[in-house]
């Protein structure tokens, strides 16, 4: 029987886009209990800070 292969997914940080989670924030074990993710996505302003830094940062299209 084979070994059974380990694998682990790497959660990406919602904040920092393109980076993985490096717990930064004290206390978490991943974006889902990140209290910066948290209060980001709850605040309408910095959400729509956020969503137009994404846009910016994705290559653009030209269809
Ligand atoms: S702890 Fe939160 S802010 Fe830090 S890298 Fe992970 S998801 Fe991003």
């Amino acid at each position: 029987m084979a070994p059974m292969r380990k694998s682990l997914v790497e959660a990406k940080c919602p904040i920092r886009p393109g980076e993985k989670c490096s717990l930064c924030q004290m206390g978490v074990s991943g974006p889902h209990d990140c209290g910066l993710v948290y209060l980001v996505m709850h605040d309408d302003e910095l959400r729509e800070l956020y969503a137009e830094q994404r846009r910016a940062a994705q290559p653009s299209r030209t269809d």
